[in-house]
Order: C-alpha cells, then sequence, then structure tokens
C-alpha cells in the first residue's frame, strides 16, 4: 500500500498553547481544591429536573434556549436579545473571539490570568498580547497602552483566575473610557456570585451604557454545574447578533438548560453556600497569614500563594497529604475554598509549614 500523507494542519498547530487541566483527584479520599469547583453537590431540586429531562433526551433542545434566556433576561434587567448562553463561559469566549477577532489580529488580556486565553486566542489564529500583572493585579493603565490598530478584544477577568484580584470600579471605568469604542472588551465575571466588596464594580452595570462592553457569566462555579458545560454573554445586539451566529447549533444541552433554570429557581439556597464558601475564604486567609504566609486579596473561590519556584514542591506535599492544589509554573499556587471540613484539612497541612 502506498504510504497514506498525513492530513494537511495549520503549520503552526505544533506550537500551540495548551489548556492544561487540574489532574484527576487520585481518588474520593483526596480534597480536590486543584479545579475552582463547587464542593457541593446539586441540590435536589436541581437533580429532580435532571431526571425528568433524561426522559427527553431523544430530542435536541431548545437551540435558542429560549425558556433560560427568559429567566435571565428577567434576573437581570437585561433585554432577552443581548443574552446568549453558550457551552460554558469558555464555550462563549471562543464564540466571541470568532465574532471579534480574525488572523493575527490582536487580544490583549492580563498574564498570568485564565489559561483558557491564550489557547482559544491562538486556536482563533489571532495574536495573544499578555500585559503582566502588577502586584497580583490587573494593570489596566498599561492594558490601555497596549491596544494597537490591530486589536481586536481585551478580556478583563474580574475577579482574576488564580489570583482571586479584583479591579475596582473608578479604574476600571477609567480603563473603559480610554479603550475606543471599536475595540470589544469582555469582562470575564465566571466569579461575580463570590464578590463581597461593594467597591469591585457588576458588569452588568457597566455593559448598560457601553456598546462595546459584553459581559460573561457561568453556571459552572457559584452555581455548582461545571460538568453540564453552560454560561452566557450579555452583550448589545451588533455582538450579541454575531456571537449567535459563530456558536455552534444546539451546543447548550437540555440538560444544561433545565439545570441552569432549575438553579435560578433555587437562588437563595444556593447563594447561602456561596456564603459559606466566602466565609470560609475569610477564615482560610486569615489563618494563613497569622501562619506568616502572604495572601492577595481574594474576591473569588480560592486564595492564590505566590511561591515562586517553590511551588511544585508545596503542591507535591499537600497532595502527599491528601489535598490536592494547582501549582502553575514557578509562579504561585491557587489553592480553592472547599467544604469547612476539607478546609480544616487543608490548613492542618499548611497552617503551620511557612518557612
Ligand atoms: C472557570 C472559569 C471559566 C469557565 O467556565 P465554564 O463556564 O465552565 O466554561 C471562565 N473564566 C474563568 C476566569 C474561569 O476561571
Amino acid at each position: 500500500m502506498p504510504a497514506t500523507p498525513a492530513p494537511r494542519l495549520r503549520a503552526d498547530v505544533s506550537g500551540l498553547p495548551r489548556y492544561v487541566p487540574g489532574r484527576a483527584a487520585p481518588s474520593d479520599r483526596v480534597d480536590k481544591l486543584s479545579s475552582n469547583e463547587n464542593p457541593y453537590p446539586p441540590l435536589p431540586s436541581v437533580v429532580a429536573v435532571l431526571r425528568e429531562e433524561l426522559e427527553r433526551v431523544n430530542r435536541y433542545p431548545d437551540p435558542a434556549g429560549r425558556q433560560l434566556v427568559t429567566r435571565l433576561s428577567e434576573a437581570l434587567a437585561v433585554p432577552p436579545e443581548h443574552i446568549v448562553p453558550g457551552t460554558g463561559s469558555l464555550g462563549v469566549t471562543r464564540d466571541l473571539l470568532r465574532a471579534a477577532a480574525g488572523e493575527g489580529d490582536e487580544v490583549v488580556f492580563a498574564w498570568r490570568s485564565f489559561e483558557a486565553y491564550p489557547q482559544l486566542t491562538w486556536a482563533n489564529g489571532s495574536t495573544s498580547v499578555q500585559v503582566p500583572l502588577r502586584d497580583e493585579r490587573h494593570d489596566l493603565e498599561a492594558m490601555a497602552d497596549a491596544v494597537t490598530d490591530r486589536t481586536r478584544m481585551i478580556i478583563v477577568c474580574n475577579p482574576n483566575n488564580p489570583t482571586g484580584t479584583a479591579v475596582r470600579r473608578d479604574e476600571l471605568e477609567r480603563f473603559l473610557d480610554r479603550v475606543p469604542g471599536h475595540v470589544l472588551v469582555v469582562l470575564d465575571e465566571a466569579y461575580r456570585e463570590f464578590v463581597d466588596d461593594p467597591g469591585v464594580p457588576d458588569g452588568i452595570d457597566l455593559y448598560r451604557g457601553r456598546p462595546n462592553v459584553a459581559v460573561l457569566r457561568t453556571f459552572s462555579k457559584a452555581y455548582g454545574l461545571a460538568r453540564l458545560r453552560v454560561g452566557y454573554a450579555v452583550a448589545h445586539p451588533p455582538v450579541a447578533t454575531a456571537l449567535r451566529a459563530c456558536a455552534v447549533p444546539f451546543g447548550v444541552s437540555g440538560l444544561a438548560q433545565a439545570a441552569a433554570r432549575a438553579s435560578l429557581e433555587a437562588e437563595p439556597e444556593l447563594m447561602e453556600r456561596v456564603g459559606t464558601l466566602v466565609s470560609e475564604r475569610a477564615r482560610i486567609t486569615g489563618a494563613l497569614r497569622t501562619a506568616g504566609w502572604t495572601v492577595p486579596d481574594s474576591r473569588a473561590n480560592f486564595v492564590w500563594l505566590r511561591l515562586g519556584p517553590r511551588s511544585r514542591a508545596f503542591a507535591d506535599a499537600c497532595e502527599a497529604e491528601g489535598v490536592m492544589v494547582r501549582p502553575f509554573g514557578d509562579e504561585g499556587v491557587r489553592i480553592t475554598v472547599g467544604t469547612p471540613e476539607a478546609n480544616d484539612r487543608l490548613l492542618k497541612i499548611v497552617g503551620d509549614r511557612h518557612g
């Protein structure tokens, strides 16, 4: 048989930045504080809706997610045409890139920030422009300075993953005033529900008066539906319309739509859990600081330790004692807030290990 040639791929495919996921937990006895997941299982009311929905999986889902959009539209006081659900906010980010940035166009974001940004930008054929954090925070001045003729999108991750730091209303407004109106600014608010500082703006408020601002939200973190893959964008019509045009038809499954709706119905119960995680975040931060660690103020469901080259060893030591945390290169370690019991185990390991 003649040798079959390999399919032709993009010439730069071998150099692509990869999304490095957190490792799977080696056993159920390990506390997985490495992927920013919600530690609580779905509410019985959500499971009941999912059971019912299982009986219908022979049918395609509503491609527009109309019921979910209607419910969100009421909750956020935003017109339904401005809401576009997608396969997690990651899926929506990819579609936004498709809609806004072409081959060689520039996408500006902070670094270090969410690991998916470089990979999604690359896969879109666009160029990442990474603006270093300053004291673990977005340097919005430098990000505005990084805008060129080729800039099509700027992503502001607020609060930032993995440092947990949040930008404040005045600095974000000053930044938005500086960015040209033809550049799309995406506020990734995956952790919005964990923000307890009134000085951190709600992206939905900022989007209202600004046609070039889009907001991303997700059901993966506070609502505990990470495995179902559902999030959404809030954006003004030209952007929202383009976003719908770029989405994979029927991308958001019926199960995901139903669970998201049920979670909105159960919001008070879910926000109680979020409240617990927020107070646990304060407890962990306080205990770590008392033990001598430097911990930036986090507004998300995780805390960040800048350990530099010690990051990997620190994560390995935690794992040997049954708690998985997430090292990022030679920069630092991100620790997700878990149940109070898991956090106790974490603090037992690291509460007295500073040095
Ligand atoms: C977890 C996370 C998301 C992802 O969410 P999905 O909705 O699960 O795709 C998006 N942005 C940031 C910054 C995240 O940390």
